[in-house]
């Protein structure tokens, strides 16, 4: 299989890692994706986009140096996607160590190998919009200072500068992508959109009568997952390495999520909604809104594809699909979601 390029993706059993296989195997690469050994396989989005037997699973960990080495021994890539992360902000405040161990130093630990191993690799970090905090600039760019809200950002952030570091003293080709939230059907339940989704698909199909929240009027960035992977890959493909930002240049609220998600079911959310001001994080980021322009015009990528409206449609109509199809669904576990931190 000579001349077939090999892409190595931490993080494959995630949403942007699953997305990122589909999109590489698409493009005829030999694909290699990293999980965890846990003791609960989890490969429903592989199942999901139908390529579970067309990504070679090898075992790793960000706590760990040497499945790191092996990893890399065993796929010998051309592109290493670092995706893999400790991801949830709400849960950082819970578990702000090991969040900084796994999101931040994980990183360290992976470029170290990397520059180790084989420095020729072409590295590409997930870098998060979560780094600006609440930022002063009415629209975030590469030039607008960080200051992280969350141990997760913080986290994020020093990931962001080793990266930096490793590129300009070690002359890797090592990239950062800003990206700003970004969501699908493939998005986890703790997530407030997909809580907004799939609540609403349950609601509708009279499984609960309320979809409880926190804070609703955050605003965020939001795009389609789908469309994101290709921005990463394209910043891998240019002549030098460089960070950019991924986003759609608009922002809109948690309520305004709400609001176009009832309307594809038919409901009005201020029937079913409950706010309750524990779920709400020690300190929140009001809006976030990034300026893409600079991927536009280097990397030809469209922010754009798929609209706010269509967005939140395919999520609604996905979850009303699965849990007319799903038998596991209960009552508890969507209680369980109710409490759950966004
Ligand atoms: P996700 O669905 O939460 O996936 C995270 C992945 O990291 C999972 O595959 C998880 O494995 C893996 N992981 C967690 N801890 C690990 C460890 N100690 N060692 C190895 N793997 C570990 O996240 P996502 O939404 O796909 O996001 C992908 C990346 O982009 C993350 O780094 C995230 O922080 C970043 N990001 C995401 C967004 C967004 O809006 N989605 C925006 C900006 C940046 P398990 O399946 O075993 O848990």
């Amino acid at each position: 299989m000579k001349n077939m390029r090999c892409a190595l993706i931490t993080g494959v059993t995630g949403q942007d890692g699953a997305y990122l296989a589909a999109f590489l195997v698409a493009k005829g690469y030999k694909v290699y994706g990293t999980y965890r050994r846990t003791s609960t396989p989890n490969f429903w989005r592989l199942e999901r986009l139908g390529i579970t037997d067309k990504v070679e699973l090898v075992p790793f960990d960000l706590l760990d140096q040497t499945s790191i080495i092996q990893a890399l021994q065993i796929a010998k890539p051309d592109e290493f996607y670092n995706l893999a992360a400790q991801s949830y902000v709400g849960a950082s405040f819970e578990q702000a160590v090991s969040t900084g161990e796994i999101t931040g130093l994980g990183l360290t630990r992976v470029l170290d190998s990397i520059r180790v191993v084989d420095p020729q690799i072409r590295f590409y970090q997930a870098s998060s919009s979560e780094m600006f905090g609440n930022s002063k600039d009415s629209a975030q760019t590469l030039k607008t200072p960080f200051r992280p809200a969350s141990p997760y950002g913080t986290a994020k952030l020093y990931a962001h500068e080793v990266t930096r570091t490793y590129r300009e003293a070690y002359g890797m080709f090592a990239c950062a992508g800003i990206l700003f939230n970004h969501e699908s059907p493939l998005r986890s339940l703790e997530f407030a959109t997909r809580k907004i989704t799939y609540t609403l698909a349950a609601i509708k199909l009279g499984i609960t009568d309320h979809v409880t929240l926190g804070n609703i009027h955050a605003r965020r960035d939001w795009g389609y997952a789908k469309d994101y992977v290709e921005g990463m890959w394209l910043m891998l493909q240019g002549d030098k390495p460089k960070d950019y930002i991924l986003a759609t240049g608009e922002s809109h609220s948690v309520e305004e999520f709400l609001s176009v998600a009832s309307d594809t079911v038919g409901l009005d959310y201020r029937v079913c909604l409950r706010v309750d001001d524990n779920l709400y994080r020690p300190m929140d980021i009001n809006s976030l809104v990034g300026d893409p322009s600079e991927a536009e015009k280097d990397l030809g990528w469209n922010p754009k594809k798929t609209t706010f409206d269509e967005l939140v449609q395919i999520m609604v109509e996905s979850d009303l699909r699965l849990l007319k199809t799903e038998k596991w669904i209960n009552l508890e576990h969507i209680k369980l979601l109710s409490q759950l931190s966004e």
